[in-house]
């Protein structure tokens, strides 16, 4: 099944290629789905080294979060979807890898990371400031969002005083909101107010977050190409976060949702706090959301005994 092609919203506009779709937005947030694309066109060759595997149901993921954040908010957010199949094009990598040598597949880069600039640039036209969340899915086994920084899994987990040296927050995703918080960088990151601080008081695990801590042998993503080009490490533009994605809130559609509404009201505060920026509450239907249900079991195991294929 098409996806793509049912779901296709009337709002939105494709590249030439047709498979990078764009729907713009209002609000200062940007979403993208690089790796959650179902199309596999032969005109495209298949990719033969890095990383193939699609992250399922992340495409639908990052729709549902669009349509949680307008409903909670009036306004929509900006969003980017890659339709191509990962074995076809990687949208999270520099182009040599991500194409590896096919022009269209070039075409469609150049297509995604240009709408992901249009974004930007929309979004720093109206706005002081920014955020742009990279939407993936992991298959880990502990069932929480894995939130990157461009940190290491030690890194975050280091005492606040190192965490707050400066140089710290100069190599993150987050460099310009950390000089604009009033938070220190640790709180900005593993706090009751940092973002996994805020998703998990809504039932969503989320590493780092306040008292998360990395077993021996866990696996973290710390954050990609698009994290590290489309975020304020060069001191300029929207600050980037990069949201890993367990299976537990994505396989399911009213999994998708719940994580999708605990996001949109998670924002609020967050962009209240430390953008400094009140979010357009404009919707009669914009009230806090009750917690994901089950928020209380165990985020390490919940989830595990569905026995799905490895993605
Ligand atoms: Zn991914």
């Amino acid at each position: 099944m098409a996806w793509a092609e049912e779901k296709t919203a009337p709002e939105s506009r494709k590249g030439e290629t047709g498979y990078i779709e764009y729907w713009p937005g209002e609000l200062p947030i940007v979403l993208s789905a690089p790796h959650g694309g179902r199309l596999i066109p032969k005109e495209l060759p298949n990719r033969t080294t890095g990383r193939l595997q699609r992250d399922a149901f992340t495409a639908e993921l990052a729709m549902e979060m669009r349509d949680a954040l307008q409903r909670r908010y009036g306004v929509a957010p900006h969003l980017v979807i890659c339709h191509l199949a990962r074995v076809k094009l990687d949208a999270n990598r520099e182009i040599k890898e991500a194409a590896q040598g096919s022009a269209v597949a070039e075409k469609a880069w150049h297509e995604y990371h240009g709408f992901l600039h249009e974004a930007e640039g929309a979004v720093m036209k109206r706005f002081p400031r920014g955020l742009y969340l990279d939407v993936h899915g992991h298959s880990h086994e502990k069932q929480q969002v894995e939130l990157g920084y461009l940190l290491g899994k030690d890194e975050i987990q280091w005492p606040p005083q190192k965490l707050n040296l400066p140089e710290v927050a100069a190599r993150s995703s987050i460099r310009l909101l950390d000089q604009n918080s009033d938070e220190d960088f640790a709180a900005l990151l593993k706090g009751p107010a940092s973002l996994g601080g805020l998703l998990e008081q809504r039932g969503v695990p989320c590493i780092p977050a306040p008292g998360a801590h990395v077993d021996p042998g866990d696996l973290y993503f710390n954050g990609g190409y698009n994290t590290e080009t489309h975020g304020s490490l060069d001191g300029v533009g929207l600050d980037a976060i990069q949201l890993e994605v367990p299976r537990k809130f994505r396989n399911e559609k009213t999994d998708r949702e719940a994580l999708a509404r605990a996001l949109a009201d998670a924002l609020e505060p967050y962009f209240q706090k430390h953008f400094k920026m009140t979010l357009p509450v404009t919707s009669p239907n914009a009230q806090p959301q009750a917690p994901v249900p089950g928020a209380a079991t165990s985020s390490a195991t919940s989830g595990l005994n569905q026995k799905l294929p490895s993605r």
